[in-house]
């Protein structure tokens, strides 16, 4: 008998990659997607506690779920990050609560919520798996009426940024042979999926460690070969291991996307020091100034903190010269918490809340202006645009991205999905650009 599953899914592109491949293990256990938790038979939370709000979330999420177990005996679970965090105490916790499942188990699902369903027993799985089994891809059987897909590289960290909770809930770094990732890219591209965009914490440092296996720079050259695969993106990267091989990358490979998104956290050497980040704002800005010089319309984005430990105004003022210097085409940027477990949670200097909130507004209302005039700097232009689909706002309208990855809305219909067609920019906005497709036009890059 067919039964239902409702997943909500909060934090990183990893963890929505991370549903998807529960959704596609759980078709095999007779268990289909529903938009509507009311209809489900299996209440998945897949969770982010990277910062204190999304991990917050799980809580009023079970909270809000409770009633369909106390109606209909619903089976409720968590997995992600903070299941890896709190394991069975999470169970404790919230009695209602059936399963919880760390960020190596995701391969076990569909025998663990077979055992809850025979049993009803309660179940937590959080080991770390030695044998790099947990990245393995579910390979999509039917097509994915999809333009673009995630592929897991590799998964895990090890460089321990003193804030960062993710070495202790994804593990240590492991890398997937590329045999396999080639293998899924193939898979997708007969699929007609046109653009991939390669996954991992740290996915500049893919291979290491690996006797034999190819580096990141070559896994993307031998994914540039991949027939009918039209764009690659990736993310995320760590400035420490972005190699010069990698910035040749942008200028060598067609299929390789004008986009990198380089997280420097701060403009501060001070901050970045007490961070563990192992670079500095110099070493940073000459990384952009290769990338910039190698591939001119490269589209630069990052991840920035405020308010770390020890982050005095003059520290704050770095983070803002680097802003101007950089000139980001979009950032994000995010207020400093405390993670149990990490190391800047013990140290002592903090920064008071109020002062956080003020500097990220003074920080975000700053990117805003140059946001904005990024995308005005692209008005006039041709652009080429893969069509994602329908536009939200109006039927008439189709929606895609630029290779840089910037949003543009312009007229069309459904048939364009998945095409990629010029585009000329009419009018720029702080999110999103306007255009109109230009007929017959030839000049652009577009790849065979
Ligand atoms: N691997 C990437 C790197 O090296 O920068 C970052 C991945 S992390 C999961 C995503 C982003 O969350 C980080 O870039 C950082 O800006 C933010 N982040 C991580 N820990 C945080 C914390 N304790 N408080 C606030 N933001 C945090
Ligand atoms: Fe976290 Fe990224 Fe640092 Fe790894 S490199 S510890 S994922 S911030």
């Amino acid at each position: 008998m067919e039964k239902r599953v409702y997943i909500e899914t909060y934090g990183c592109q990893m963890n929505e990659h991370d549903s998807e491949r529960i959704l596609r293990l759980l078709e095999g256990s007779h268990y289909l997607e529903t938009k509507n938790a009311k209809e489900a038979d299996f209440i998945l939370i897949n969770t982010c506690s990277v910062r204190e709000k999304p991990e917050h979330k799980v809580y009023s999420a079970l909270g809000r779920f409770k009633r369909f177990k106390d109606e209909k005996g619903t089976i409720i679970g968590v997995a992600g990050c903070v299941a890896q965090q709190e394991g069975d105490k999470l169970l404790d916790r919230v009695p209602y609560l059936d399963m919880v499942i760390g960020t190596h188990a995701i391969p076990m699902l569909p025998q663990l919520l077979q055992r809850i369903e025979v049993s009803g027993e309660k179940v937590c799985e959080t080991s770390f798996s030695q044998n790099g089994k947990y990245l393995e891809a579910v390979l999509p059987e039917r097509p994915l009426n999809k333009v673009k897909s995630y592929v897991t590289i590799m998964q895990g960290c090890d460089r321990f940024c003193s804030f960062c909770i993710v070495p202790y809930v994804r593990g240590r770094e492991l890398s997937r042979p590329s045999g396999e990732i080639i293998k899924e890219v193939k898979h997708l591209a007969e699929m007609d999926v046109k653009e991939v965009c390669l996954l991992g914490q740290n996915v500049n440092a893919y291979g290491k460690g690996m006797e034999g296996e190819l580096d990141f720079p070559q896994l993307l050259d031998r994914i540039n070969d991949i027939e009918g695969l039209q764009r690659i993106r990736f993310t995320t990267s760590h400035p420490g291991d972005l190699s010069e091989e990698l910035i040749q990358a942008f200028s060598k490979l067609k299929k390789l996307c004008e986009h990198f998104h380089l997280p420097f956290q701060s403009g501060s050497n001070k901050i970045l020091r007490a961070m563990h980040r192992g670079y500095t704002k110099e070493s940073y800005l000459e990384k952009i100034g290769r990338l910039k010089k190698i591939c001119p319309p490269i589209a630069i984005t990052a991840d920035v903190m405020v308010g770390f430990p020890g982050e005095e105004e003059k520290d704050f003022e770095e983070t803002l010269d680097l802003l101007q210097k950089v000139q980001f085409d979009d950032l994000f940027s995010f207020k400093y918490s405390p993670r149990k477990g990490t190391r800047a949670s013990q140290f002592m200097d903090k920064v008071e809340e109020k002062v956080k909130q003020e500097r990220l507004s003074i920080l975000q209302e700053i990117q805003k202006g140059i946001t904005l005039q990024k995308n005005q700097e692209l008005e006039s232009c041709v652009e080429e645009v893969l069509v994602e689909g329908l536009s939200k706002q109006s039927d008439r309208d189709v929606t895609g991205r630029t290779r840089s990855n910037k949003v543009v809305n312009f007229e069309g219909d459904i048939s364009l999905v998945g095409k990629l067609v010029p585009v000329q920019i009419t009018k720029a906005y702080a999110h999103s650009l306007r255009g109109g497709i230009v007929p017959n036009y030839c000049g652009l890059r577009i790849a065979e």
